[in-house]
């Protein structure tokens, strides 16, 4: 079967892609190769994709319209969209690119599909759309979207354009809300990987409305599992559809959006502690007040997920983060 991966050199869709090689698939990976950060990281994930005979890459832009077109060329079976513009703090000053990433690029995603009718659609959103809501755990059924970045608004965005070419042309989707994915070969723009350079370097971390924070830290293989599981699982259509009334569901979309997260929120200062215990050192804390756009707290109710795959493996944080720093520090060669 073949599975066209966007976002195979960044963090998520180079486990994705790992996996499903392990497993047999023919996987057609795209990305541009951002330098939204450090592009040596992203040649090493995708030299490693390289050594698979049944990896085959494309290099370009998911605005760019007839770029895509041509990537669907293998007349996927299954579409796994990860790459996006991704980080919240970098779309206050840099909107265009998530516009034309996330929202142009998803389009084409979108228009491909509708054209070569893919079994499944499995597409990456972000539990930042639920925002600042006090609301705990998170759940998609309860309504509570209120995103406060743009980044979390082209998330959204994601969500209802997907529901609503399912909709009209039957394209079965399915939108993964991603709780803060951390692991080996993870983002140098997020926090624990920040904070793991800066503490190896002896240099200060800055830690945002003084450490009073939580985050649902959910590790990468328990993420790339949930995906995998879903790849056979797309939904189906509301048979009780009715074109006059909107039947039960209001909808005939082929279509749902579900968290996918530890179920658990951690708080920013245990996580500091784990780093410390982890890489033997103590971090110079400088501490900062709450940047605009971040939430304070997220926290996945993954029941919808489960019930549908399984219970999924929740890896503990301390687990996690020790592999990561592992990974860290043989990958920079930390003495
Ligand atoms: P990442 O930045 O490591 O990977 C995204 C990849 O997309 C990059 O390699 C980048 O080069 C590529 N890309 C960006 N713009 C592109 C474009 N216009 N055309 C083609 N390629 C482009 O990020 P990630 O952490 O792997 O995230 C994967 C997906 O999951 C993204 O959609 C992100 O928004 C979402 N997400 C991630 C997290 C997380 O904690 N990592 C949380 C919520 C949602």
């Amino acid at each position: 079967m073949t599975v066209l991966v966007t976002g195979t050199a960044g963090f998520i869709g180079f486990h994705v892609a790992r996996r499903l090689l392990a497993e047999g698939y023919d996987v057609v990976g795209f990305d541009s190769v951002t330098d939204y950060y450090d592009t040596s990281l992203k040649r090493s994930r995708l030299e490693i994709l390289a050594e698979s005979s049944d990896f085959r890459f494309i290099r370009a832009d998911l605005a760019d319209a007839a770029a895509v077109k041509s990537a669907f060329e293998c007349r996927p079976e299954v579409v796994i969209n990860l790459a996006a513009q991704a980080g919240v703090r970098y779309s206050l000053d840099n909107p265009q690119a998530y516009v034309d990433a996330n929202v142009t690029g998803f389009l084409n995603i979108l228009e491909n599909c509708r054209a070569t009718q893919p079994k499944h659609l499995i597409y990456a959103s972000s539990s930042s759309v639920y925002g600042g809501n006090k609301k705990q755990p998170y759940s998609p059924r309860d309504g509570v979207d209120h995103p406060v970045s743009l980044y979390a608004a082209t998330k959204k965005a994601n969500e209802l354009m997907a529901h609503t070419y399912s909709h009209l042309f039957g394209v079965p989707a399915t939108g993964l809300r991603f709780f803060t994915v951390y692991g080996p070969w993870g983002r140098p723009d997020m926090a624990y990987y920040k904070f793991t350079r800066a503490i190896f370097a002896g240099e200060p971390i800055d830690i945002y409305n003084n450490g009073d924070m939580y985050r649902d830290f959910t590790y990468v293989d328990d993420i790339v599992e949930g995906v995998v599981r879903l790849i056979d699982l797309p939904p189906k259509a509301d048979p009780d559809y009715d074109i006059a009334t909107g039947g039960a569901s209001g909808s005939w979309a082929p279509h749902r959006v579900m968290n996918i997260g530890n179920r658990r929120k951690e708080h920013l200062m245990e996580m500091i502690r784990i780093l410390e215990r982890a890489t033997g050192r103590e971090a110079v804390k400088n501490f900062m007040p709450l940047q605009p756009g971040d939430v304070l707290s997220t926290w996945a109710d993954v029941s919808d997920l489960e019930a549908l795959i399984g219970e999924l493996p929740h890896t503990p944080i301390e687990e996690g983060l020790v592999r990561f720093v592992d990974w860290y520090g043989r990958y920079y060669r930390v003495q």
